[in-house]
């Protein structure tokens, strides 16, 4: 069978079968079979090479195929793929946790592994109640966040994300409701007034004994609408919540390991949360791994009068995953980083800075490794994506949203391939609508 008859037989089986991400069993949108993948570069079945702008989704941070992960993965697949947990440790492990309580905020020092960004959020949640509840607050059920949040796609998670683009609609009367204050008014570098935060204030003044904890993503308002917000924001909301006896988790899973400009989104504020969740990054994108981490404080109180954490998944830290995700943070910090970070925001700001002009945007915002274009209404997804294609790059806008965030590794001449490719698009509105 030819490469051109393997792949479109692949296509309908693929069509007919499988689901993608947030899509139609009836109506799919169109999917592009990648036959491998290797520093920046995605290679599609036909022929196409793409440089990939996204990271998958925020993942991929060293690029595709990286030959000091590979190495990693297969040095760890020698000694064994998985075993379970319960009853067993092992190195990749303990190497992985301590490299992590090293690199966080001080005073994180207790590390839950689990599988996907998801269930990380979903055991911070558990971990806020049941601290709680060994302390005999047993009235401490409820979570306060922010509108325009995206925690992940369980229903613990969903019941956080922003209550429109969340879809609460279609889970209403399953979902627990929590307490939701206005996405921060105020923009990263926007000057800070106090009335920004009053609204959490109020809230935490009025039902702090009913809630366990605040939970938001630092910084970056990732899927739920890629929004920046200052630092005061977020460092008033670690105020408030000691004021009111309510914890602090930063859901970190998408800005973890450097992605807007400082190693974790937290230090641009300089704060600590009392619950911090990772994923995406933390493997580079080899492996699916998340993390969630607390204090001496918390799992102390969690573990009073013989407590214990109730969660304990399957596959919890996978030795191949793990021994990855330790070569990916080793590989990051011994990197210049936070040099390559600040070259990448230069640039996007320079070269994406004249999409302004057209009549259809509405902002363009970088922070970091990420740049967004945001539109005035929604884009025709499959018209928008095959022209992205056509242009060599791979962008996956979403609602009214073309964004990047590429792999660190990128080059000034790629990083322009894609910041040209996404202002042709955008100023072309028969392909944008
Ligand atoms: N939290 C944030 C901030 C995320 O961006 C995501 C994923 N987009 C998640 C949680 C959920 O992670 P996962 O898809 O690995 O379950």
């Amino acid at each position: 069978m030819s490469c051109f008859d393997a792949a479109k037989t692949l296509l309908e089986f693929d069509r007919e079968h499988i689901w993608h991400p947030y899509t139609s069993m009836t109506d799919p949108l169109t999917v592009f079979p990648v036959l491998s993948a290797k520093g920046v570069y995605l290679q599609l079945a036909d022929g196409t090479k793409l440089i990939d702008g996204m990271s998958s989704w925020w993942a991929a941070i060293h690029g595709y195929n990286h030959p000091t992960l590979n190495q990693a993965l297969k040095g760890q697949l020698c000694d064994m793929a998985h075993v379970m947990f319960g009853g067993i440790t092992h190195k990749p492990a303990v190497d992985l946790a301590r490299m992590l309580v090293n690199i966080t905020p001080v005073p994180l020092e207790k590390v839950f592994f689990c599988d996907s960004g998801s269930v990380a959020v979903e055991v911070a949640i558990k971990m806020a109640l049941q601290y709680w509840f060994a302390k005999g607050k047993t009235e401490k059920q409820k979570l306060v966040t922010l509108k325009g949040g995206y925690h992940g796609d369980t229903f613990g998670a969903m019941a956080v994300c922003d209550p429109v683009t969340g879809m609460h609609h279609l889970f209403s009367g399953v979902l627990p409701e929590h307490f939701f204050v206005p996405t921060p008014p105020c923009g990263f570098y926007d000057p800070w007034k106090d009335r920004y935060i009053d609204p959490l204030e109020k809230i935490l003044a009025e039902y702090h004994s009913q809630i366990a904890a605040l939970i938001l993503e630092p910084i970056v308002q990732g899927a739920g609408g890629m929004r920046f917000y200052s630092p005061f924001y977020l460092k008033k909301a670690r105020e408030l919540c000691d004021r009111h006896n309510v914890l602090f988790i930063a859901d970190e899973i998408a800005t973890g390991f450097g992605r807007s400009g400082t190693l974790f989104a937290c230090n641009q504020a300089d704060i600590s949360p009392d619950i911090l969740c990772l994923g995406k990054a933390l493997t580079g994108g080899y492996l699916t791994l998340a993390a969630t981490l607390t204090t001496k404080e918390i799992g102390t109180g969690i573990s009073q009068n013989g407590g214990i954490f109730m969660h304990g998944p399957t596959f919890m830290a996978n030795p191949l995953a793990c021994a990855v995700a330790s070569a990916s943070v080793k590989l990051l910090l011994e990197s210049a980083w936070q040099k390559d970070l600040k070259n990448i925001e230069i640039q996007l700001n320079t070269e994406l800075s004249p999409a302004a002009r057209f009549n259809h945007v509405t902002d363009v915002r970088v922070l970091g490794a990420i740049g967004v274009i945001e539109l005035s209404a929604p884009v025709n997804m499959i018209k928008v994506q095959k022209a992205f294609v056509e242009k060599g790059v791979w962008i996956r806008p979403f609602g009214r949203l073309i964004y990047t965030m590429p792999p660190y590794i990128i080059t000034k001449e790629e990083l322009s391939i894609i910041t040209t490719a996404m202002l042709k698009v955008t100023a072309t509105p028969e392909i944008l609508f």
